[in-house]
């Protein structure tokens, strides 16, 4: 047994400060059926436990003789049993396992990430002598063995959160260990900003002017004929705009809602990031199309408004009245605006 929270076993000096100090090697039987209370036969052994308080975990060593590393064993639905110490046991020899503590600072609801747990939490914790019934099974899916009452609440929470971070942590370690094997988790150490974006649940991949470039799948004419030239005009307009808008953002009179390559594409396709995954990457374009002829729609006009269908990601631009390139760049920025307001409302 350790005086603290480590992740390695004690040199030989400590040890032996260790053993001093009533704590340290001892051999143990552990018969093969004992059951989770019965593994506090520790205390025996070690009665500074008993005044102790909190969770705890088992260790083992990876063995040998001298400082080792620690691999936590995680504990079967939140018990551990002869069986399972056997079971960890096994095929490394006699592998000394060592009590450790679980870091009580670290362990608050704050630590619970999943939602429906958190939920839980929140719920016990505001819970009335009747509505904490209703929450029993739930409570009792967490490992928690005791009675389900008010006066238990703080006892209920702890085992809740205890499930929560001891479900979750073998679930890491062997994450852990699999980026490991690639040589992958000192490249992520290395360079975090790089391989941040390879996960889902981190920053979104930034979108820039070339990559909406890309996305981009125009309705042209066909070839020769004078639309066709008039469409390519646009699609230079739209490649001028983008880059524009990535270097300095283009801003209307009052700034609120400048563009960008990201506020662009979130206008046009209802979602401001770069597809991550493979399902979504493969349908994902920005589909545009042009209307030569907006005067036998709306009769005559003297300006009107490029139309966005965010759901079928597409935008068709009235070309009669989007050239020059500052007219262009002056309707869009105005379409884009009265879409944001419109979006507000
Ligand atoms: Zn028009």
């Amino acid at each position: 047994m350790l005086n603290l929270n480590a992740d390695s076993t004690p040199t030989a000096s400590e040890a032996f400060a260790l053993a001093q100090a009533g704590l340290g090697k001892r051999h143990i039987s552990m018969p093969l059926d004992m059951s989770h209370e019965e593994v506090f036969l520790l205390k025996k052994e070690y009665p500074k436990l008993q005044a102790l308080d909190g969770g705890w975990l088992l260790y083992k060593s990876t063995g040998g003789q001298g400082k080792r590393k620690l691999i936590m064993i995680p504990p079967d639905s939140d018990v551990y049993t002869g069986t399972l110490l056997r079971a960890v046991s096994q095929g490394q020899g006699r592998t000394p396992c060592i009590f450790g503590r679980i870091n009580q600072k670290v362990l608050n609801s704050d630590s619970v990430a999943d939602v429906q747990l958190r939920e839980l939490i929140d719920q016990v914790e505001s819970a009335t002598e009747h509505s904490i019934i209703g929450l029993s099974d739930e409570i009792l899916n967490c490992g928690y063995t005791g009675n389900v009452s008010i006066p238990n609440k703080d006892t209920i929470v702890r085992a809740i959160i205890l499930h929560a971070v001891l479900w979750l942590q073998p679930m890491l370690e062997q994450l852990r260990e699999g980026l490991q094997l690639y040589g992958l988790l000192s490249l992520m150490s290395q360079y975090p900003d790089i391989c941040q974006p390879l996960f889902v649940s981190g920053e979104d991949v930034k979108v820039n002017a070339e990559f909406v470039m890309t996305s981009i799948l125009p309705q042209l004419s066909d070839t020769g004929t004078t639309r066709h030239q008039v469409e390519l005009e646009m699609m230079n307009f739209i490649q001028d705009f983008l880059y524009e808008a990535e270097d300095h953002g283009h801003v209307d009179k009052d700034g609120l809602h400048p563009i960008t390559p990201a506020t662009f594409l979130q206008w046009i396709t209802g979602q401001g990031h770069v597809p991550l995954l493979p399902s979504e990457k493969k349908d994902f374009a920005v589909v545009i199309q042009f209307n030569h002829d907006c005067s036998a729609d709306f009769g005559p006009h003297s300006v009107c408004y490029p139309v966005v269908t965010a759901c079928a990601k597409t935008i068709t631009l009235p070309v009669r009245h989007m050239r020059p390139y500052e007219k262009f760049k002056n309707i869009l920025t105005e379409a884009f605006q009265l879409g944001q307001e419109f979006s507000n409302v």
